[in-house]
């Protein structure tokens, strides 16, 4: 069995709906699972694309896929407490058929009240790193492991990071996000990010600065651009900036000597 990628799509969002709705979570037999399973890598080699008539079709394909994925998520009620909480959820921006997707944590207050991930001062500062690489924001796909705010005590301030059950609950959602644009390369942002896709717990010393991969497909850790906040330090500009001088590298962008040169 071949399986497409938008028929991947439709029996896995099938069996999200009969998950939702029944008592009973639906049953495949381990053949039928291995096969679901093997289907994403195959389907993660973006299939050659010929002429501008079939991107446009396939972007406009995905762009449907991934609008009805976001219907799911903007009535989604899985954590009733964010549910409550959320002044909207956060399901993701940019080109549906990107070859480069980053994944942050959860929307902040920003995001929360503007339904846009990466908007604050963190995301501010995402877009210039984006610029830096010659990419807009319109270029890639961002999204982020959860699509609510993590909701805070009343009458206090700051954000909290999700627990490791809210980002098991939301993490069906990004992966559908993934399995419909097949990024070639995929950034996560920071330590919670990397806990939430792959499940893996360890430091960012540990993770950043070299390839790992999600479902066959290439992935870079680099810290998130709040710590850079945190962090003013040239140095650490540096190693976030060599983090996406190998993203390009990876991705085969031409790039320049001053690019090459930034924060040395
Ligand atoms: N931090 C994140 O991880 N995601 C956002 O959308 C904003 C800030």
């Amino acid at each position: 069995m071949h399986m497409t990628q938008p028929a991947l799509d439709l029996v896995i969002a099938a069996l999200e709906r009969i998950r939702e709705k029944s008592d009973r979570a639906p049953c495949a037999s381990r053949t039928a699972l291995a096969r679901l399973q093997a289907a994403p890598v195959a389907a993660s080699r973006r299939e050659a694309c010929t002429s501008p008539t079939e991107r446009r079709l396939q972007t406009r394909n995905k762009a449907d896929l991934l609008a009805a994925v976001r219907e799911r998520v903007r009535t989604c009620t899985k954590c009733a407490h964010l549910a409550c909480s959320r002044t909207q959820t956060v399901f993701g921006v940019g080109n549906p058929d990107a070859d480069l997707m980053f994944i942050g944590e959860a929307p902040g207050a920003d995001e929360d009240q503007q339904g846009e991930p990466f908007v604050g001062r963190a995301g501010q500062l995402l877009t210039r790193i984006l610029k830096a690489m010659n990419f807009a924001r319109e270029d890639v796909y961002i999204a982020n492991i959860l699509k609510c705010r993590p909701d805070m005590p009343a009458g206090s301030f700051g954000n909290r990071p999700p627990t490791p059950t809210e980002m098991q609950t939301c993490r069906p959602y990004l992966v559908e996000q993934i399995n419909i644009i097949q990024p070639n390369v995929l950034v996560a942002l920071g330590a919670v990010a990397v806990e939430g896709l792959l499940g893996t717990r360890a430091t960012m010393r540990e993770l950043r600065g070299r390839w790992h991969t999600y479902n066959s497909i290439p992935l870079m850790i680099t810290y998130h651009p709040a710590y850079l906040l945190r962090n003013q330090a040239p140095s650490e500009k540096r190693k976030v900036w060599e983090d996406m001088l190998q993203v390009l590298e990876r991705l085969e962008r031409p790039i320049s000597d001053r690019q090459r040169n930034y924060f040395l």
